[in-house]
């Protein structure tokens, strides 16, 4: 039996997770399960799963949670601390698929108990790649990455040698508007953005896959993740979303991951790694599908890819800044304060200022000066936000 952890359990890549765990129960002893405002479905899975303890955000729901708890033994808290406690807590795989920079603490205190954590919570290795890694490494930790396109690299990877890979190509679908005109993007509503061609997402992932920021962030997941340089990191527009990454070696070359617009494919391969497990995805049929196709992205339709590279140039805090002002861009759209474009141009403008004013590029990556820079980010975005209202 082997004791597992999932953060951020109701959500899309939460669901998706318990769904393998719960083809082979006796395969798992579940620990703690941790959840948002949908106290219901924490409460059932956790219930379902015979957790230990089940955790969510907010403290105000803690009297809902206890209530639904009831009877059940299951230990129930509340609030970002007893997250964390949760993640402390001894298991032997861990998912750590809380939505943006929430999920770097408790990814830290996985990693300091040594564990296994299946890493889909991009944000954290944006906000502190370097911080998260070195943990691991202190800890005798494993990262296994859960991102589809980082889950096919790191496949692709298998038995190679990391010096002899030449570039890396993540691709993208294109999301919501990738055949929309550019004139008519500044008016996208919110609906239009939350709805994904390809794949059945979380909102805010959806939004940023429209914007390319899910892109961006992505980038700079490769470069902290496998240690390679940005020149050698390339994103492909392929709107089928069938070969997730390629890589390229010193021989010319070059291994493609193919496989279904299904999650469960890079979750199961991280739950069963380092052995390959039975996956229920969709087998691709490629007769049926005739042809692939790529293309390079338009990068005056993506600024977000540009800001990236600014990004994964500069290093050090830099992403801390960009993965936060992007989080309060995306907050301002979905609350209809910001146009869709306006999100770009906000991050623009945050990052320009804090590389201006702060020694972003320069200064240690240590937990103090992440949560500083992330809140001063927060903060400017705001402000910016609140200019462009007034
Ligand atoms: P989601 O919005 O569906 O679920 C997010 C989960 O995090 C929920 O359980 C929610 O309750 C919890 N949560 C939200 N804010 C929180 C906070 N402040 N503190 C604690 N918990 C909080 O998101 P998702 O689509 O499942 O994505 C989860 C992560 O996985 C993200 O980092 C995303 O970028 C990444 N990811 C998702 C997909 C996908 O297919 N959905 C693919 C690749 C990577
Ligand atoms: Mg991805």
């Amino acid at each position: 039996m082997r004791r597992v952890s999932i953060f951020g359990a109701t959500g899309s890549i939460g669901q998706s997770t318990i769904d393998l765990i719960r083809r082979a129960p006796q395969d798992y002893d579940v620990v703690a399960l941790t959840g948002g405002r949908n106290i219901a479905q924490l409460a059932r899975d956790a219930i379902d799963l015979k957790v230990d303890i089940a955790v969510t955000a907010h403290d105000n729901l803690l009297p809902d949670l206890r209530a639904a708890l009831d009877g059940s033994g299951i230990e129930a808290a509340a609030g970002p601390a007893a997250i964390e406690d949760a993640a402390s807590r001894p298991a032997d795989w861990i998912m750590s698929a809380i939505v943006g920079a929430a999920g770097l603490l408790p990814g830290l205190r996985a990693l300091e108990q040594g564990t296994t954590l299946a890493l889909a919570n991009k944000e954290s290795l944006v906000t502190a790649g370097p911080l998260l890694m070195a943990t691991a490494k202190t800890h005798g930790a494993t990262v296994l990455p859960v991102d589809s396109e980082h889950s096919g690299v790191f496949q692709a990877l298998v038995g190679e040698d990391i010096a002899a890979v030449e570039r890396v190509i993540i691709t993208a679908s294109g999301g919501a508007f990738r055949d929309t005109p550019m004139e008519q993007l500044a008016n996208a509503t919110l609906s239009e953005a939350s709805s994904h061609p390809n794949w059945n997402m979380g909102q805010r992932i959806t939004i940023d896959s429209a914007s390319m920021f899910n892109k961006a962030l992505e980038l700079i997941e490769t470069k902290e993740f496998f240690s390679i340089s940005p020149d050698q990191i390339e994103v492909l527009v392929h709107p089928q979303s069938l070969v997730h990454a390629l890589v390229g070696f010193r021989d010319g070359g070059i291994m493609a991951h193919l496989g279904p617009a299904d999650m469960r494919h890079a979750i199961g391969y991280a739950l069963h790694w380092p052995k390959r497990g039975e996956v229920p995805v969709d087998r691709l049929d490629l007769a049926r599908v005739g042809s692939l196709d790529f293309r390079a992205p338009d990068l005056a339709r993506y600024p977000a890819l540009r800001l990236a590279r600014d990004v994964m140039e500069a290093g050090g805090l830099t992403g801390a800044a960009f993965n936060a002002a992007k989080e309060r861009a995306l907050d301002g759209f979905i609350e209809g304060d910001l146009g869709f474009l306006q999100m770009a141009d906000v991050v623009e403008a945050v990052l320009d200022q804090l590389c201006r004013d702060e020694n972003l590029a320069s200064e240690e990556i240590n937990l103090d000066n992440v949560r500083r820079v992330d809140h001063l980010a927060r903060k400017r975005a705001e402000d910016v936000i609140r200019g462009k209202q007034g």
